[in-house]
């Protein structure tokens, strides 16, 4: 079994990932590649050195210290040759303006639970817990049986935040060990899926479909992005198959596009097709809503930033 998994947040007071105050706990690597995802740090399942442009005083320590000569200082500052680049950690180390991080880091089980147990307190009076995020979680699906043992051994509320996309073998016993499970439903074009996903959509399909059969606590999101995900149709078709799958679906979230995560991208080095695209507008988040509610999806809400017409 693996003693440790990379992971490159623990975010706590968290209130978007499930009922309560929460720490969430995001672990990296995800076999999709949507493209609007807006933790690009958690795609790659390796550590990430992430340099802040804001922060540089252009010293060059970092030039020097590193030992396979993977940076260069140049006229739009530091460049990171990323595949020679073992994100040791170093040039973090010598940075005296905390302009490099580096973002993955290994946890064994025991060492994440007592940082979860840490608020108790606040789960305790919120009625909250754990949320198991990404990334993809069942990447590392062996952590994560031993991590909601652990969790639920210590008594706390567990909610797996998962793409469903993983072999029923790896996704049912996880979703059977969790109290709730956050599954995202993008698009039901399968086409489409494929497109902006990079995966197929009948395994992400049967996953929700099983969570139906063994009526399992569910929140389904979908991210509404501009062009992709958000025409009538496609909340409608998503909304009806909650209706007529998911029985143990109590809330369906749809989450507005956001592009704040552009500078991430930017930081990683990385392409964001999306950089330009604007907050996606209230008023279309309430008629989406309403389309859903007219599905038959059971509390529907509008969860993120979004953009209202001057009154
Ligand atoms: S993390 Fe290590 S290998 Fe990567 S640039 Fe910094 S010093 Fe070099
Ligand atoms: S050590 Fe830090 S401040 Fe100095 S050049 Fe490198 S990133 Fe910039």
């Amino acid at each position: 079994m693996s003693r440790e998994a990379v992971i490159f947040n623990v975010q706590r007071f968290s209130t978007e990932d499930g009922p309560g105050i929460r720490t969430t706990c995001f672990l990296k690597g995800c076999p999709l590649s949507c493209v609007w995802c807006h933790n690009p740090e958690g795609i790659s399942p390796r550590p990430q050195t992430m340099w802040y442009d804001v922060r540089c005083i252009g010293c060059r320590s970092c030039v020097d210290v590193c030992p396979v000569g993977a940076l260069t200082a140049g006229d739009k500052g530091i460049k990171i040759n990323r595949s020679t680049c073992s994100a040791c950690g170093k040039c973090a180390d010598a940075c005296p303006a905390a302009a490099i991080e580096i973002i993955g880091k290994s946890w064994t089980p025991e060492a994440l639970t007592d940082e979860v147990l840490r608020d108790s307190a606040f789960y305790e009076t919120s009625g909250g817990g754990v949320t198991i995020s990404g990334g993809e979680p069942l990447a590392q699906h062996e952590f994560v049986m031993d991590f909601i043992s652990r969790c639920k051994g210590a008594g706390l509320h567990v909610a797996l935040d998962t793409s469903g996309y993983a072999a029923p073998a790896v996704f049912d016993p996880a979703a059977d060990a969790a109290d709730m499970v956050l599954l995202d439903l993008k698009t039901m074009n399968p086409a489409a899926h494929l497109e902006l996903t990079g995966v197929p959509l009948e395994p992400v399909l049967r996953s929700a479909r099983s969570l139906g059969e063994t009526r399992k606590r569910v929140w389904i999101r979908t991210p509404v992005i501009p062009g992709a995900t958000d025409s009538d149709e496609n909340i409608t078709a998503v909304a009806r198959f909650i209706a007529d799958n998911i029985p143990g679906c109590d809330r369906y979230d749809i989450l507005p596009f956001s592009n704040i995560c552009a500078s991430k991208y930017e930081r990683l080095g990385m392409e964001f097709r999306f950089k330009e695209t604007p907050l996606v507008p209230m008023e279309r988040m309430e008629e989406l809503k309403a389309d859903a509610e007219r599905a038959g999806a059971p509390n529907v809400v509008i969860q993120g930033l979004t953009t209202r017409k001057p009154q």
